[in-house]
């Protein structure tokens, strides 16, 4: 039947009750709202959210009905302040995260790149780093993300000059990647390099803009190639350390694991007891004093959080 053509695809943003949904296997996109029947099937998260793999019908005029939504394999999520159990979603689906920095303008900051990875780990996301700016880097320069290099893999980048964008392009491929970093580092320009034809995505999508208010939170996937997503997620920062508890945060430290059962006490925090396998690696050598002082203020933070609830 004319019009009636089922079509797989990836959600790339949401409008209130409109998603723009990205068909596998054209450059189109389907203005789309779900069928009613599907409005029962979820309840303590968003019915629908950027990132969902869905089954769309064709209905004409590029618009689309969703006819079934993909159980998520993961998402970024965060409890609503109000209603607590219930998930707001940021972006389902995300395979890795790339938290993005600068040689300067502004100044590289290791603490923010600890709580960001620690939100990655939390949520069993590839992390990956990118700094930017390499066209700025002053000679003699001590590298301020040294500790870190040991750990997660890093790429040393110029969207300015066009240096280091190969090897960042391959890493991408095949993910649906989540991008957060300090403002002024550089995303919006790295985004536009990476996508080929943002501009014509962009005008396509926003055909769509006066269907639906816009919510600024939610993030906007931009396809860098058919199967490949990049996700810009202005909301991923209040994310922080929601949902970890203190005694969840030493895993997230992946070099601490293989010295987390040989303190001497079982509930160790691994901040000032005696015994503690983890500061006796440090003492070592062997865990970065940078990483463990990121710690031991995470871990603080957490302390206090549950001292107030
Ligand atoms: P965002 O806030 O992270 O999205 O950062 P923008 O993409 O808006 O970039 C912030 C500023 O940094 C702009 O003035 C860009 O032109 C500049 N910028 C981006 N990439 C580079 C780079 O590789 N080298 C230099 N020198 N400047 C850059
Ligand atoms: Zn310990």
């Amino acid at each position: 039947m004319v019009g009636q053509e089922k079509f797989q695809g990836t959600v790339v943003k949401a409008y209130g009750k409109f998603f723009a949904v990205a068909l596998d296997d054209s450059e189109r996109i389907l203005l789309s709202t779900p069928k009613g029947a599907l409005k029962r099937d979820r309840r303590g998260t968003d019915l629908v959210a950027v990132g969902d793999r869905v089954t769309v019908i064709d209905v004409g005029d590029n618009e689309g009905r969703i006819e079934h939504i993909a159980p998520r394999k993961n998402v970024l999520a965060r409890l609503a302040r109000h209603t607590r159990d219930v998930e707001q979603i940021l972006v389902a689906n995300p395979d890795q995260a790339v938290f993005v920095f600068s040689v300067r303008d502004p100044e590289p900051h290791p603490r923010m790149l600890d709580r960001f990875l620690v939100l990655a780990e939390s949520r069993q996301l590839h992390a990956r780093v990118v700094v930017n700016k390499h066209d700025l880097d002053a000679p003699g320069a001590q590298d301020p993300f040294a500790a870190h290099r040991a750990i997660y893999p890093f790429h040393d980048i110029s969207v300015k000059s066009a240096t280091g964008l190969e090897g960042l392009r391959d890493a991408l491929h095949g993910q649906v990647s989540v991008v957060a970093g300090p403002s002024g580092v550089g995303k919006s320009s790295l985004i536009n390099r990476l996508v080929p034809d943002l501009d014509q995505a962009t005008a396509l999508i926003s055909d769509a803009t006066g269907k639906g208010k816009h919510t600024t939170t939610a993030a906007q996937l931009f396809r860098l190639d058919p199967k490949s997503f990049i996700a810009d997620t202005p909301g991923i920062r209040a994310l922080a350390l929601q949902g970890v508890a203190p005694e969840e945060l030493p895993a997230c430290f992946p070099e601490f694991r293989t010295y987390l059962n040989s303190c001497r006490f079982s509930d160790c925090t691994h901040v000032h007891e005696p015994g503690c396998a983890i500061r006796e690696a440090v003492a070592a050598g062997l865990i970065s004093e940078v990483r463990h002082a990121s710690y031991v203020s995470l871990r603080q933070g957490l302390d206090d959080d549950q001292d107030r609830l």
